[in-house]
């Protein structure tokens, strides 16, 4: 038996469940529109989790009718020849998306590479036009994590407006879009990270509290409400294989809901890409028309 058949059904939110959902409603809407999104996606070096998660993308694209393109760079790849490749795939009116799996080796910088990445084709939201966007409340790509979150919260039924969220971690990629995006849902929240004192004063106010840190056991269950709603975004490889940040069956008696991992927030973030991928190219048909 796992941990997440051990707890109430009813308190788990079932990511999977809900990212098909998504995916149903993209593919419809790609037939009965005779969409064509193409995705392009580029791989530098060998990294094993990487060349995983660019696998599972593609296979989710092709379920849906997403045409995706993998372009593999070697270990040794330069950040100009890097920036070449990106800038080709901004030129390439056959490309909608462009997806930068990262990490990238550790000599090339993913900020600056980034940057370079067409606004209109930055379906990870991660650009830095896009960021600026998110912050000002205006439309553009937002990044996939967060934004299915936002999803999951929604499709699960949980009120953001006056909620008390806390969110652990504040990176560019999860915590600082995941803590404004609650914001613009009118929740009042609070973002925490490594420099916090007393991590749990915060969280044991929380009606709504994220764990995006990436290291086990980071929230216990003295740390959380009865009644809360707990989402965990980390992911740690194991020998048991992937944990997330919530010490979930302890922390399951107390919350209302609660995120497993695997199952959980994952494949919502693959789902937003699709979604993102589908508008960029709804956006630039409707340009070219
Ligand atoms: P990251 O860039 O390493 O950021 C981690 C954040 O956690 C930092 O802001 C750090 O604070 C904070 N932190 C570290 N130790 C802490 C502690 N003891 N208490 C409170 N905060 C602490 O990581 P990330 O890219 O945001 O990813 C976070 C986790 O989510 C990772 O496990 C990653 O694999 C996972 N992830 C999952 C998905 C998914 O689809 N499920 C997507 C993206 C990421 P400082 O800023 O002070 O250093």
């Amino acid at each position: 038996m796992t941990m997440t058949e051990l707890v109430n059904p009813s308190k788990i939110i079932d990511g999977n469940a809900v990212a098909g959902q998504v995916l149903e409603e993209l593919a419809k809407k790609i037939k009965q529109e005779s969409l064509a999104p193409h995705l392009a996606a580029i791989l530098v070096g060998n990294d094993p989790a990487s060349k995983i998660y660019v696998n599972m993308k593609q296979k989710r694209a092709s379920e849906i009718g997403i045409k995706t393109t993998v372009f593999r760079l070697n270990d040794e790849t330069s950040q100009e020849k890097l920036h070449q490749a990106i800038h080709d795939l901004n030129m390439n009116s056959d490309i909608d998306g462009i997806l930068l799996q990262l990490p990238l080796p550790s000599h090339l910088n993913p900020n600056r590479a980034i940057s370079i990445i067409h606004p209109e084709k930055d379906v990870d939201g991660l650009n830095y036009i896009n960021s600026g966007k998110l912050h000002m409340g205006l439309a553009g790509f937002i990044p996939c994590t967060p934004l299915g979150i936002i999803e999951l919260l929604k499709r699960s039924g949980i009120t953001l407006e006056g909620a008390n969220a806390v969110v652990v971690g504040r990176s560019n990629l999860v915590g600082k879009p995941l803590a404004r995006l609650l914001e613009q849902h009118n929740a009042t929240v609070t973002l925490c990270h490594s420099k916090t004192k007393s991590l749990e004063a915060f969280t044991r106010m929380a009606d709504i509290v994220v764990s995006a840190v990436g290291k086990p056991k980071t929230i216990t269950a003295n740390m959380v409400k009865e009644g809360a709603v707990v989402i965990d975004v980390g992911i740690t490889r194991t020998p048991n294989g992937l944990v997330g940040d919530v010490d979930f069956p302890m922390v399951a008696l107390k919350a209302s809901k609660i995120t497993p991992v695997p199952g959980g927030v994952g494949p919502m973030t693959i789902a937003m890409l699709m979604r993102n991928t589908v508008t960029a190219h709804v956006l630039r048909r409707r340009e070219t028309q």
